[in-house]
Formats: C-alpha cells, structure tokens, sequence
C-alpha cells in the first residue's frame, strides 16, 4: 500500500483533501464566538453533560421532531422506491437544528440527553424508517465525540463547528469481509509526524456520499494488533471515497449504505483521545443500540397505527363485527408496549451508569446492552409481523393504504444491522458467568 500524506492541508481548507486544526479555528470564529474560553475541563465534557444552562424543553424539542417527521412522512414512499437518501428530511432536521442537540452548550449545542435523542429517533421511524437511522447514525457519532473528545481542542472545535453548521457524520465500522466485527480493524492509520493517512475497505458506510464527515475505526498502527483500534474523524475535504458496491436493499434504502474505498488523509489530531476499546463500551454500543432500537420502535409504532386504523374501518364496513386477524393487533399492541418498556429501562440502566465508567464496561452491563438490541429487533420484527396479519390482504398489498409492507422491508433490517447471532454468540460466555437475580428489581 502506498499511501500519501497530503501537503496541503495546512492551509485554511486548501481546496483538497486536507483539513487543519486552523482552519476549523477560523470557521468557528467566523461561525460564532468561538474563544476557547469557557471551555469546561474534561471531566464535564466527557460526562457528555452541560455544565450551563438546561437541556432542551422536551416539549418544544418534539415539536420540532414532529416537524421533520412531518417532511419526512411527505418523501418517505419515494425515498424507498428510488433508494435515495431522505435529502427533504434532513434539510428539515437542519433547518429545526437537530443535528447538534446533543452537544453540550458550551459547545454550542443543547445539552439534550439520550433520552431526548431517542424520543427523536422514535418520532422519525413512524414517518420513514431511513430518516430515523440516518439521525440514529449521526446521533451514536456525535455522543462519541462529545462523551470522549472532549480534552481534544480539535474535537471540541469540530463539535462547535457541527452545531453551527449542523454537519451530518457518518459512520465506518464494517471493513472488509469481516461483517459487524466493530473490535477488529484491518486498515491502520498511517503515520508521518504530525500527519495521518487511511485506506479502508469500507464495505458500507450509510449516506457515505452525503455526509460532512466519516467517523471510522483503525487499527492505531501498522504494528498494532486488530484489536488495537482508535476512532478518527474524517471532515469531507479529508478524503474520497471510491465506490465499491451499490444500496439496492430490501428496506432501509434511503439509508444509501454503499460500499466504498475510503481514502483519507488528516492530523494526528483528529484521533480521539481515547482508544476505541472504551468508547466502544462506554458510549458506542450503548448509544447505537438505544438509538437503533428508538427508531426500529417507530417503525413498529407506524405498522401498529395502521392496523389500528385498518381494523377500524374494517369493523366499521360490517357492522361491528372485527375482521379475523384482529387479534394480531391486539398481539401487535401487546409487542409495542413490551419494547417500549425494554428501551426505557435500558435507558434508566444507561443513564444511572453515565458517569461510571467501570460500571459501564462490566459484565453485566454489556450484556445487556447487547442483548437490547437483539430483544429489541426481535420484538419490533414481531410487532411488524403482527400488524401486518392484522391488516390481513390490505398489509401484504403495496398498493393499499394499509399496507405494511415497507415497514416490514425496513423492520427486518434490524436482526441483521450486526447479526443478532454474531452478538449471541459474543456473549455467550459472559451468561455462564454470574447467578440468576436474586430479585425481580435489582
Ligand atoms: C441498514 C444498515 C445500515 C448499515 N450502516 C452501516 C454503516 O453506516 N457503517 C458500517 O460500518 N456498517 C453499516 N452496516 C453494516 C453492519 O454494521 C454490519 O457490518 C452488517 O450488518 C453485517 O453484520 P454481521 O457481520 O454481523 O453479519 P453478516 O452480514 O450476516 O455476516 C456474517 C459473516 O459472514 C462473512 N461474510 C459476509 N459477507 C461475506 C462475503 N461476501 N464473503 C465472505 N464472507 C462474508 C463475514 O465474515 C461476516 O462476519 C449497516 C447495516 C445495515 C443493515
């Protein structure tokens, strides 16, 4: 592999592939009072929390996911039918400023928690399953760099200049043919001074052609092992991208998760701090996984609204008398409600954990973040299932306005976005480990 160190980027943009800590500098200052003053120490910055002013009232942070869902739900059939990226809702979420909810107000953000992004997350899968993971997808890399950038002047720069000008980050972890083996990396970062450079196999990178910035794993170095990874931030002026494969899926097909080479070139200091190890379990698979399965809710949600309507008007044409698969929403409800309670106890586990990183990376809690997002994606597939033979001949048709059917194509990504049986299997030595729970609320 020959790789080259641009020599360009010392300069403000530079016009290639280069992007230096000065020139984000001075897009921040021209953005917005960008004085590192005031800057909080690490300890609050990783924490992830505000250290000033309130989160967002969730209230008016709904109101404005209601907006975006609104545009959302309007292109959602034609972003499916042509696989292309949600552009309208994005534009929305931008314009409603939802990008950098979650970065802290000294950074220039809102200060929201996991909770509010999640609830976001929720309100877009009922309108269009793409826009909810593109903004779940966003949303894991932007809690990365917020929960673990922070010592970073660089990061927390980037951070200023995401909120300012609501930048979109995409995310690359899967490299290669090995599949959502998100602990081991291939590629290492090359290194030359103060220089890095990167060639990736990016087998898929959602929205890759349209996002401001991939945030992708590697190996630390040449000479490192797999599992020695760290996290870096692309900005697009960084790299290029070479198209490997397509996105012609079955569901999540606004999501654009083609293949490319990923080729880029940066500083050293837009790795972050910390190895990819911890970021991994304190806050990426946490993180993904709520997020994920906030969206794959909504797309149950949606499927579940449906039937409901489907089931009225059925029962309503003959009399009162219930269509026979009515049953199926009752067991479609009954499946909402059952996820909708695992998602929010999962949150209460993961906000109470927050501050404590040995907490977080013990056992018991990475199994069962783990194991959300396989209960999750199985109960929100079973919820989708369920609606859909509720509906009876209107779900399985397409051309019915009750059809289920993209929410069934959408929904049966989520067993599959990491298998399900790759994380079964991962922690199938941590459940010989430990006793049953001595109680029911522990
Ligand atoms: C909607 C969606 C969006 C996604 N977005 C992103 C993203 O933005 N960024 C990202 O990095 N990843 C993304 N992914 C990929 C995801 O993170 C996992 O990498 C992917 O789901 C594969 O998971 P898996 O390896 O556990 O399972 P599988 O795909 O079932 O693979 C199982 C194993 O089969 C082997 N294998 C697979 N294909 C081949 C092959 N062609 N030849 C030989 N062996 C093979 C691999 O060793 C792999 O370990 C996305 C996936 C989905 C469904």
């Amino acid at each position: 592999m020959n790789l080259k160190f641009c020599s360009t980027c010392s300069g403000r943009d530079g016009g290639g592939s280069g992007y230096s800590i000065e020139a984000i500098v001075n897009a921040s200052i021209n953005l917005r009072t960008a004085a590192l003053q005031g800057v909080p120490g690490r300890a609050a910055a990783v924490r992830g929390k505000p250290t000033a002013g309130a989160a967002p009232d969730a209230t008016s942070l709904l109101a404005r996911a209601e907006k975006v869902a609104a545009v959302a739900a309007e292109y959602a059939t034609v972003v499916d039918r042509d696989s292309r990226f949600p552009t309208e809702a994005i534009a929305e979420a931008r314009a409603q400023r939802l990008m950098g909810v979650a970065v802290p107000r000294e950074f220039g953000g809102e200060g929201a928690g996991i909770g509010d992004v999640i609830e976001v997350c929720y309100v877009l899968g009922r309108a269009c399953a793409s826009t909810a993971m593109v903004y779940a997808m966003h949303q894991t890399k932007v809690a990365c760099l917020t929960r673990h950038g922070g010592g970073s002047a660089w990061h927390q720069l980037l951070l200023r200049r995401l909120c300012n000008e609501q930048l979109l980050l995409a995310s690359s972890t899967t490299e290669g043919q090995a599949g959502g083996d998100v602990r081991n990396s291939a590629a290492p970062v090359e290194r030359g001074d103060s220089r890095i450079a990167l060639e990736r196999q990016a087998t898929v990178i959602s929205y890759g052609e349209a996002a401001d910035g991939i945030v992708t794993t590697a190996r630390r170095a040449a000479d490192a092992a797999s599992t020695d990874q760290v996290l870096v931030v692309f900005l697009k002026q960084n790299y290029t991208l070479e198209r490997l494969s397509g996105w012609d899926a079955l569901g999540m097909r606004g999501t654009c998760s083609g293949g490319f080479k990923l080729l880029a070139n940066g500083t050293t200091e837009q790795i972050l701090p910390v190895s990819y190890d911890k970021i991994h379990a304190q806050t990426m698979t946490p993180v993904a996984h709520l997020a994920w399965s906030g969206a794959w809710a909504g797309i149950a949600a949606a499927a579940v609204e449906r039937a409901r309507s489907f089931v009225r008007k059925a029962s309503q044409h003959s009399g009162g008398m219930l269509p026979p698969g009515a049953a199926h929403l009752t067991r479609a409800s009954a499946s909402l409600r059952t996820l909708r309670s695992l998602i929010a106890s999962t949150l209460t586990r993961f906000e109470a954990a927050a501050d404590n990183a040995a907490a977080l990376e013990s056992v018991d809690f990475q199994t069962g973040i783990n194991l959300l997002k396989v209960n999750a994606s199985e109960l929100a597939v079973a919820t989708v299932m369920s609606a859909m033979q509720a509906c009876g001949l209107s779900g399985y048709r397409n051309d019915s306005e009750f059809s289920i059917g993209r929410h069934l194509r959408d929904i049966l990504s989520s067993p599959i976005m990491i298998s399900n049986d790759r994380i079964l299997a991962n922690i199938g030595t941590a459940t010989l480990l430990g006793g049953v729970p001595s109680s029911l609320r522990d």
